[in-house]
Order: structure tokens, then C-alpha cells, then sequence
């Protein structure tokens, strides 16, 4: 469940997003309307969150060669931009390991390197995020700094001339959502997604979260590319944004890239963006590092791990993953990848421990696809509407697939839902049989046992369609006592409220309510996340994509595996991880944290602006208004007194009566002592005011002294 969490009100909140986007461009003609229904659909995805440690040493070989895989078949001369393939256009067909590129990055030998200096605890100190000024908390594995520790941050002499690699995570560690990790190798900087976070609840008014990503500007020179695993909004969702700054190329699969498109169109970016569609199998050159991407399963189709060939050995991040060995669209996890990159050695993996605390495995997709069948046979006399994530192309395929065996017309409604199956049916993703798809409008034209409508709204999201359905709102489709609602999904945490409040209303109108075994998880449970470890024996491990608790989670799984203790490093974001063949440890600490995206501002809205919104939400605002002559100071108006949010003033006319006696005195006050620092008149007001409400109604309402002048 969390792990649709936040993908899901990432989604809502970049709907909302978009919707004040597209009225300020003035393409909404019915404004009202379209904001209306635009405001219904955000819907959906994204997820999670990471942390990390330090750590280092032995074990696995991992030659390093200098010269980046020199005489590498494809390797692209100069910028690197090059797609080198490898397995044709069959990713798997034909390989041979001898034709991977970057397989000469890695060592053939194995020689058991023990390399015993591990460093005291990095440097951690956490610039932490700007917009909590949390600190974040110590938290440290093997933090303890041994007495032989040299000084954190420095060279140790021992790889002092072994190749060095940096693992930058600038997000995604402290919060959910908002992944971007950068892998930096001398004057080459590959980023890893690029992913925003929703606003936590005291972030009022905020749209989206987005990474800072002040290092990478000043290392522009050096970036070379985004390289994205997955279309989820933690993961695509700031390219908009970013890529005003930070114009480069970006590589994914062809969903992925597909969905960031869409946001290129909305941000007006298209035209600017270089973009590259990679397969899985392919292998990328950005700089001094290669790129493989190999084919996993997740909750979102043609998602990816990537295997990142550097100077100093290989690194596998595996994006978000579960292992589908049935899997609805496409291949199945490429599992004899990973065995094959294992054997040869992997220097570190950086997994994703979304679901590290769920003992044993996720089950395939498939098995929501066999529930809907048992639903719709069941209820073959009543309508049916499916709530899900717009982005699990699979489970609507599923459900298109159920409704065409039990010959029922499908409508799809709800923005996000419409856009996502539009690029997904687009490019092949999706295959929906002609005929079975009908335009909303078209409904009431058959009868209700043979319609099935899969909506947004599966997160109780108030404006999304199923609510307006269930409350009476939807100008199309109102709810009858006879229709079965599914919902596809969990609850992601604090969403349960909004969800069961649905949940009454439906079943208000009679309507049957389905949740039971109608969602799969898109996470590898723990046996899975053994597996990978157990695949690919890594000599360091980096847990990531969770909170905390799911970070240690996947540590303590990294240790059974057989991972010495010392070798896996909660990181933190802004750290900078130093990886070599030897070690791997927090060297030094960037500028990191989130940016918060509130309508058409970036960054302009931070503590302070903030905090009065938390004080105003909390306590209202009394304004206070006078008018003084320019010269003389004289009153000639006022002092008048609104007040919003603090007490309903019809009803309170007594106390508004004497806050005005109040004010009243302490004008008189200062014009009586000739104050004319209209500073100090106002402070004095403020506090007069300030004392009498606590006084009187222990509140602490914002007071907003206003003084207009006239000459
Ligand atoms: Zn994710
Ligand atoms: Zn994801």
C-alpha cells in the first residue's frame, strides 16, 4: 500500500497542477466546468521513498579499467549519445555475454580482496531538506568510527589510484516520492530519475515537491543524461520542471518516455527536450559510464533496472521492481540477466525495499485478472464500475479483457485514466478489442449489466470520478442501487479516511462493494529482494525507495544474503557516496531537499510563507484598518476591523465591539504621543489587540495593522 501511496496523490496533485496550467494558458473554454472535471481526475501513483548508509570493503573482484571498457563494440566516441544495441531488437535473442558492453568494466577474477579500512562514519552532516529543516537523525549503520579511521572524507591510501565513483542521492531518501540519485565518475554525471514528492499535510497549499537540484546545476557541464526506470510520477514527475535547468537528454523505455511526453506537451517542452527510446537489453553510453537497461516487472508496464558499468565495477539499481513470472504485458523479469552480471561481479546494488518488510512474495499481476473474471461472472445482472491507478495499464487491460469475455462495453473516465490508456493503447501497450470501448456519452444507449466503467478515484480522491459518482456529482453517471463498485487498490496510509468515506457513501446508495484480493502490489516482497541479492551478490548494498523502517528492512535482508554488515550503507540525501573497489562510505554532504511547487511558483513559496499559512489555517486573521492624514497624522478613518477565520463576527458583535475600544486606545495612544513611526504604530497596535484576544479568548489570531494615507 505504500507503495501506491504516493504514487497516487503524486498524481493528484500533478493533475491539479495541470489544471491551473492549462487555464492560465486560457485553453479551458468552460473554465468552470473543465476545472472541475480536471480537478477529478488527478488521480494516482507513485510511490516511495529511500535512505542509506555507509559502508565498504571486500570481497568481489572488480577490475577496474581505467580507460572506460576501451574497444567496447558501441561505445559512442563523443558525447555518448548513442544507443549501442545488443541483442537486436529481440532483447534477448542472441546475446552473448561476450557482446555486453562493460563486460570488460568488470573483473574476471576473483580474487578476495579484503580491503580492511573502513572509515568512521561518513560526513553526515545533512544539509537536510530546506523545507522541514529537519535534522535528519544520525542515522547510522556502523557509524561508529573505529580508532585506525581516517579522517572521513579523505582518500585512503590504499585505493587512493583505485577508480572512484559517486552515488549522489539528491532526493527520495527522507520522504516519498521524489527520486533522483546522480552517478558521477570525473567529468561525467548520469542522473537516475528525476521524480517528485506530494506535499505532507503541513505543507499546505503546496501542489508538488521537487527535488533541489543546486549540484547538478553547478556541475551542468559534467551532466549527461537522465536515465529514467520508469514512468511513476516519483520518478518522472519534476523532469518538467528540472529540465528548464538542466537541458539533457532523456533515455527510458517507450512507455516511459511516452508518458513524460505528455508532460513535455503540458509544460510547452517538446521541442527542447531531447528524448531517446531505449529497449530493454540495450546498452547506452553517457560519458565514462554505460548504461544497460534489463527488463523487470512492476505496477506500471516497460519499467527497468539498470546496469551501470563504471570505472570502479558495476552498479545495479533496480528501479522499482516485483518479479512476475506471469506477467500480463511483455517478458518477465530478465532474471538470467542478473545471474549473468552476478557471476561476473557486482560492486554494488541499490534495491528497492518499498515492501523489505512483507515476508514472502507479491503475486503476479495475473491473479487480480482471474478475481475480476470470478466478480463479473458473478454479477452478470448488475453494472460495474472498477476504480484503479491510471498508470497500472495492466490491471485495466485485465479489466477490459474480463468485461470483453462477459460481453460488457467498456468507458474509461477520468482525465489521468484517459490520458495514460491513450499513450499506453498509442504505442502498443494496451490492446483493446475494437468495438468494446464507448464514449461515455454513449451509456445510456445499452444496458447496464453489459457496461463496465473503469474510473479514477480507487484513493477516496474528493474529486475524482468515483466520488462525484458516489456523491451525486458526476454529470454523467450517477450511482444505482444495483451497480457492483470495485475497488482496485489499498488505501495508501491517510487515505483510508477519504476512502471509507466513499466507501459509506456507495454503500449508502445500496451499491455492493468489492476490495477483497482486487489489488497486487507493484514491490518485491522479501523472498523476491533475496532472490536479487542472491542473483547477484553484491559487494556493497544500498538500500533504496522506502522509508526508513523499509530501508533497514532490506539491510537486515542484504546481511542474511550474506552481505558482510559493514557493507551496506543507509544513505541520506545529499550525501555523497564514494564507491570504489575497496570501500564505499559517505565522503562529503551537497545542497539537497525539496523545492515546493505551489501553481505556477517554483521555490517561492519556503518556511516562512508557510508558516503563516499554518497560522492562518489555524488561528484566522484579524485585520485592523485606519486612515491618517499625511502630515498632520490625524485620524481620519478607522480604525475599522475585519476578521476571517477567527470568530463568525455576526455572532460575536460584542467582542468585535470591544477589540475595537481596544484598538481604538492604542491609536489614540500614540497619536496622543505624537508617535509617527508608522512601524511602531502598528506594533503597538498588534500587541494591544494581541493581548486583549488571548486575554479574552486564549486565541493567537494573525493581526494585520493596515494604515492608508492621505494627503
Ligand atoms: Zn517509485
Ligand atoms: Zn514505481
Amino acid at each position: 500500500m505504500s507503495d501506491m501511496t504516493v504514487e497516487r496523490q503524486m498524481e493528484q496533485a500533478v493533475a491539479r497542477l495541470a489544471e491551473r496550467r492549462s487555464a492560465e494558458r486560457g485553453e479551458s473554454q468552460n473554465a468552470g466546468q473543465k476545472a472541475e472535471t480536471e480537478k477529478a481526475e488527478k488521480t494516482e501513483k507513485i510511490e516511495k521513498t529511500e535512505k542509506i548508509e555507509k559502508t565498504e570493503k571486500k570481497q568481489r573482484p572488480v577490475r577496474r579499467s581505467g580507460n572506460k571498457n576501451a574497444g567496447e563494440r558501441s561505445v559512442n566516441r563523443n558525447t555518448g549519445e548513442k544507443t549501442a544495441s545488443r541483442g537486436g531488437s529481440q532483447p534477448h535473442a542472441g546475446r552473448k555475454p561476450a557482446e555486453r558492453p562493460g563486460n570488460r568494466a568488470v573483473s574476471e577474477k576473483t580474487a578476495n580482496r579484503t580491503t580492511a579500512e573502513k572509515t568512521g562514519g561518513g560526513t553526515e552532516k545533512n544539509s537536510r531538506s530546506r523545507m522541514t529543516g529537519e535534522k535528519p537523525a544520525a542515522r547510522g549503520v556502523n557509524r561508529s568510527v573505529r580508532p585506525s579511521a581516517r579522517a572521513a572524507g579523505k582518500a585512503v591510501p590504499q585505493d587512493g589510484n583505485k577508480p572512484k565513483v559517486k552515488i549522489i542521492p539528491l532526493g527520495g531518501l527522507e520522504q516519498i516520492g521524489m527520486n533522483i540519485t546522480a552517478f558521477e565518475y570525473e567529468d561525467t554525471i548520469v542522473v537516475v530519475d528525476c521524480g517528485l514528492a506530494f506535499p505532507t499535510d503541513d505543507m499546505l497549499g503546496i501542489d508538488l515537491v521537487i527535488p533541489d537540484v543546486t549540484y547538478l546545476e553547478r556541475n551542468f557541464d559534467k551532466v549527461k543524461g537522465f536515465v529514467i526506470t520508469h514512468g511513476h510520477e516519483d520518478h518522472i514527475g519534476a523532469l518538467p520542471y528540472i529540465l528548464q535547468k538542466i537541458n539533457v537528454p532523456v533515455y527510458g523505455t517507450k512507455l516511459t518516455i511516452g508518458l513524460i511526453e505528455n508532460k513535455l506537451k503540458e509544460h510547452n517542452l517538446m521541442k527542447n527536450t531531447k528524448r531517446k527510446v531505449v529497449k530493454h537489453g540495450q546498452t547506452i553510453t553517457l560519458g565514462d559510464f554505460k548504461l544497460e537497461f534489463i527488463k523487470i516487472n512492476h505496477s506500471i508496464a516497460d519499467a527497468a533496472a539498470l546496469a551501470i558499468f563504471t570505472p570502479a565495477g558495476v552498479i545495479v539499481h533496480t528501479g522499482d521492481f516485483k518479479i512476475d513470472y506471469t506477467p500480463v504485458f511483455g517478458d518477465a523479469f530478465d532474471l538470467q540477466r542478473f545471474a549473468e552480471l552476478g557471476k561476473k561481479g557486482v560492486l554494488a546494488l541499490l534495491s528497492d525495499s518499498t515492501n523489505a518488510t512483507r515476508p514472502g512474495f507479491t503475486a503476479s499481476e495475473r491473479t487480480v485478472g482471474r478475481t475480476f473474471d470470478a466478480i463479473f461472472a458473478e454479477h452478470k445482472n448488475n453494472r460495474i464500475i472498477v476504480a484503479t491507478f491510471a498508470s497500472n495499464v495492466d490491471r485495466v487491460q485485465q479489466i477490459i479483457s474480463s468485461a470483453e469475455k462477459y460481453g460488457r462495453k467498456v468507458v474509461v473516465e477520468g482525465r489521468s485514466m484517459v490520458n495514460v490508456i491513450g499513450t499506453a493503447s498509442e504505442l502498443g501497450y494496451i490492446n483493446i478489442p475494437d468495438g468494446t470501448l464507448i464514449d461515455i456519452d454513449h451509456l445510456k444507449n445499452y444496458p447496464d449489466e453489459q457496461t463496465v466503467l473503469i474510473t479514477t478515484g480507487s484513493q477516496g480522491e474528493s474529486m475524482a470520478a468515483l466520488s462525484r459518482m458516489a456523491s451525486g456529482m458526476h454529470r454523467k453517471v450517477s450511482i444505482k442501487p444495483n451497480d457492483v463498485v470495485i475497488l482496485s487498490s489499498t488505501p495508501i496510509p491517510g487515505n483510508e479516511k477519504a476512502v471509507s468515506k466513499v466507501i459509506n457513501e456507495l454503500c449508502m446508495k445500496g451499491v455492493e462493494v468489492i476490495t477483497q484480493d482486487t489489488h497486487v502490489s507493484g514491490h518485491a516482497c522479501q523472498e523476491e529482494i533475496k532472490l536479487i541479492y542472491s542473483l547477484l551478490h553484491p559487494k556493497f548494498a544500498l538500500p533504496v525507495h522506502g522509508e526508513y523502517r523499509h530501508l533497514v528492512a532490506n539491510r537486515s535482508i542484504a546481511i542474511a544474503m550474506g552481505t558482510p554488515k559493514e557493507n551496506v550503507l543507509i544513505m541520506s540525501s545529499g550525501n555523497v557516496v564514494e564507491l570504489s573497489e575497496d570501500s564505499c562510505r559517505v565522503v562529503d554532504q551537497v545542497q539537497a531537499g525539496g523545492i515546493l511547487v505551489d501553481g505556477l511558483g517554483v521555490g517561492d513559496v519556503g518556511n516562512i510563507v508557510l508558516r503563516d499559512r499554518q497560522n492562518l489555517a489555524q488561528n484566522g486573521i484579524i485585520i485592523v484598518v485606519l486612515t491618517l492624514e499625511k502630515y498632520s497624522n490625524q485620524l481620519l478613518a478607522g480604525p475599522d476591523i475585519v476578521s476571517r477565520g477567527f470568530v463568525y463576527v455576526r455572532e460575536s458583535e460584542d467582542l468585535m465591539d470591544e477589540a475595537k475600544r481596544v484598538v481604538d486606545d492604542a491609536v489614540a495612544d500614540c497619536l496622543e504621543r505624537n508617535v509617527t513611526d508608522w512601524g511602531k504604530i502598528k506594533n503597538l497596535i498588534r500587541d494591544s489587540l494581541s493581548d486583549f484576544m488571548w486575554k479574552r479568548m486564549k486565541r493567537n489570531p494573525m493581526i494585520l495593522p493596515i494604515i492608508m494615507e492621505v494627503s
